[in-house]
């Protein structure tokens, strides 16, 4: 009797294929498998020998193993098949979500060399019509230890081009920097500071790896010196062969980061993110899988790494929305992170200013470990924070005078001012003044919002763009204007009030270039006056210490919304943004613009201690039985019409009609159409998480059986951060 083996693939199916095993093959599970499938020759991932054979079914065997070791050990493995019951998503897409892209596609596991160029001359050779080979060697030039072929072809470059510059003498190949290291310069980092009495007390709170699996609320001010404790941290509980798991949300934006990591471990961090390329990733990949003993600095997706000696986990900005995956595999980072501990049977560490109400709730009933840190690191204190009452004033920009009088006097301190807007592009919205007619999105049920730099209006939640126009599009008057704040008008307006003073934008298309984000936080760590305009990028995580004030232009957004969460992200941001202010030896200042100057979750802000404010938002989900006081879940629906997303979602509603669970919905999403497509979402909202699991397992498999109207997609989201 053949032995058989239950496979895994990467497909969104809800169910895996059984094969033969040829005798002179062992197989284990989390192994890579070349299977016949269908017509073609598919990978897969071996996920259960010594299964049963069905009587009378004749089964193909399995073609090849790809290595005779599993590509996710048993740890991983283990991690992945929970996740894949928790949050509902096909075992196959779960598993190879955890394999770098070459790995997926079947890739043979091993480095290949890459090909690293190098620039090695000055360009003064080159003719003046060679614009492109002009370009290329400037772009290669900026970057000393080379850039990788791969990339440089990707950035639009031919091999042509860089044979010609080879050709002239003025590039050569090199070989690529250590594994994981970015091209870009990182200013070194000097000091090595020794902790303060109060990070002293913070860090020995925080439970250690002989204490097995635990978890530690690490809050701490911003600007307390977290990353700091961090570093100490793992300097004094890693031995040699361990590895370590730092989460960060957003590698690019601070760089600094890494270097000070670097500067503290040498060689022995290593990064992932997206901005990696395929053989970067299979080289980080290969490392981890090989146990070498390395500390991965990574944003969410690093929680899945094929590790094989973690005995420490991190996750810094815990909060960070961007820790869930938003499509597909709808996992938290954070989440599974803490569970990765659990089967690791090591601490975890979360870290923030802002903790969320999840991690607070559970810090207050005993199940993390709650350590403060509430004092700022050397000698900054904690900025001030007060609110601007818009409502009679006058704008420029959106910045009243008050603002602007703040912004004069903090420039002519020599120091540097930031302003934080909501929105990029130039304003949310072009209205006609005569006929009333707004631009909206052909293909979404939004407005388009404007850009002024390159003339286009473009919709931020579909590819959708088309180009500016001055007039109305409807009646044709020239009444047609730009209506509300974007980043590039209070970018417009400082630049012609300051006209002294370098103002920089921060958002995500001034920083779409390689390399533009590095050029903006030298100038801003120059420490010369300057105001930074910018929106959410700004508030993550970075140490600017000359920035002595803070302005927000429109606090106002997150107060009257219907999502759930709102109240808490507000607060989060609004605090994260207040703490890039007076982080050196200078005080910080922080101006809140508002309409609302007497509501009262603005008013508790000023005071500034979160865990008071966490408190109540977290008394306000209990009243209204939000999580984290009940589990949540959404099922969403989207088709080419809205009929067809609420029809699935009426098949769906009765099954959920057990007791226990309530149901909201169905109902259009807040952006009922977008890219075309109509969304519709059901929400589930129950008291027992085991029970609603046990019940979206039935209901998935039901609907896998049930025959749904053509074309529609339903998903499930667990644990959704967004309820829209
Ligand atoms: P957080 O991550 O809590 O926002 P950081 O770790 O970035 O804070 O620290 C804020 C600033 O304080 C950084 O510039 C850091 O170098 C500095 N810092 C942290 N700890 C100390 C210390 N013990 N002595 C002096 N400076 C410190
Ligand atoms: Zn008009
Ligand atoms: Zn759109």
């Amino acid at each position: 009797m053949p032995s058989i083996a239950r496979i895994a693939l990467n497909r969104p199916l809800r169910r895996l294929f059984d094969y033969t095993i040829p005798d002179d093959l062992r197989l284990v599970a989390g192994q890579r498998v070349r299977i016949p499938f269908g017509r073609q020759q598919a990978t897969g991932l071996v996920v259960q020998t010594g299964v049963e054979p069905l009587r009378g079914i004749s089964l193909k065997p399995v073609y090849a193993a790809l290595e005779n070791w599993p590509a996710l050990p048993e740890e991983t493995f283990r991690l992945l098949s929970w996740a894949s019951d928790y949050y509902q998503h096909p075992l196959g897409e779960c598993l190879f979500t955890a394999l770098p892209p070459a790995l997926r596609r079947g890739r043979v596991a091993e480095e290949k060399t890459q090909e690293w160029w190098l620039a090695c001359n000055d360009g003064e050779a080159l003719p003046a019509n060679a614009h492109r080979q002009k370009a290329l060697f400037a772009w290669l030039n900026e970057h000393r230890s080379g850039v990788a072929a791969s990339d440089i072809i990707k950035a639009g470059f031919t091999r042509a081009q860089l044979r010609a510059l080879s050709d002239k003498q003025l590039i050569k190949l090199t070989s690529p920097p250590a594994s994981g290291s970015s091209p870009e310069t990182v200013e070194a980092v000097s000091e090595k500071p020794a902790l303060s009495a109060a990070q002293t007390t913070a860090a020995s709170a925080l439970a250690t790896p002989a204490e097995g699996f635990s978890t530690s609320l690490l809050y701490g001010i911003t600007g307390s010196g977290k990353t700091e404790i961090y570093l100490h941290y793992l300097k004094q509980n890693l031995e040699a062969g361990d590895q370590a798991l730092v989460l960060v949300p957003e590698i690019n934006l601070t760089p600094q980061t890494v270097a000070r990591f670097r500067h503290y471990f040498g060689t022995r961090i290593v990064v992932w993110h997206s901005a990696l390329n395929d053989s970067e990733r299979l080289a980080t990949w290969l490392k981890i899988r090989n146990g070498e003993p390395v500390i991965l600095i990574g944003t969410r997706s690093a929680v899945l790494m094929p590790f094989t000696g973690l005995r420490t986990i991190i996750v810094d900005e815990e909060h960070d929305s961007s820790y869930k995956q938003g499509e597909g595999f709808r996992y938290s980072g954070r989440d599974l992170a803490v569970y990765r501990a659990h089967l690791n049977q090591c601490p975890v560490i979360l870290g923030s200013a802002t903790p969320s109400l999840e991690s607070v709730h559970n810090a207050e009933q005993g199940k993390y470990r709650l350590v403060k840190l509430e004092e700022r690191a050397g000698n900054a204190t904690q900025p001030t924070i007060s609110l601007l009452d818009i409502r009679s004033r006058s704008l420029e920009g959106g910045i009243s005078r008050p603002a602007l009088n703040a912004i004069e006097k903090t420039l002519a301190n020599g120091e540097q001012a930031l302003i934080f807007v909501n929105r990029r592009g130039f304003a949310p919205v072009m209205m006609c003044f005569d006929c009333g007619h707004m631009v909206e999105c052909p293909r979404c049920d939004t407005r388009l919002t404007y850009h002024r730099r390159d003339r286009a209006m473009r919709c931020h939640h579909c590819d959708y763009q088309t180009a500016a126009t001055e007039q109305c599009p409807k009646c044709h008057s020239d009444a047609f204007k730009p209506v509300g704040q974007g980043t590039e008008r209070t970018e417009d307006v400082l630049a012609s009030t300051f006209p002294q003073t370098p103002v920089v934008r921060v958002d995500r298309d001034s920083t779409q270039r390689k390399g533009s984000i590095q050029t903006i936080l030298n100038q801003v760590n120059s420490g010369k006056p300057c105001i930074l305009v910018g929106t959410q990028m700004l508030a993550k995580g970075h140490d600017f210490p000359n920035v002595t004030l803070v302005v927000v232009v429109n606090a106002d957004g997150g107060l009257f919304s219907v999502d759930f969460r709102a109240p808490e992200q507000l607060i989060q941001t609004l605090l994260q943004v207040s703490g890039r202010a007076g982080r050196g030896t200078k005080p910080g200042k922080v101006l809140v613009q508002t309409c609302h100057s007497d509501h009262p979750l603005l008013k508790t802000l000023c005071e500034g201690r979160y865990l008071e404010i966490a408190d109540q938002l977290l008394s306000e989900r209990e009243e209204g039985q939000f999580p984290p006081f009940r589990a949540m879940a959404i099922f969403r629906a989207e088709a080419d019409t809205m009929e067809k997303s609420l029809q699935v979602l009426d098949i769906i509603k009765p099954l959920t009609n057990i007791p226990g669970i309530e149901t909201w919905g169905p109902l259009p999403a807040l952006i009922a159409r977008r890219a075309d497509k109509h969304r519709a979402q059901l929400i589930l909202n129950a008291r027992n998480r085991k029970r609603l699991n046990n019940l979206l397992t039935g209901i998935c498999q039901e609907l896998d059986q049930s025959k749904l109207p053509a074309g529609v997609k339903w998903m499930i989201d667990v644990d959704p951060q967004e309820t829209g």
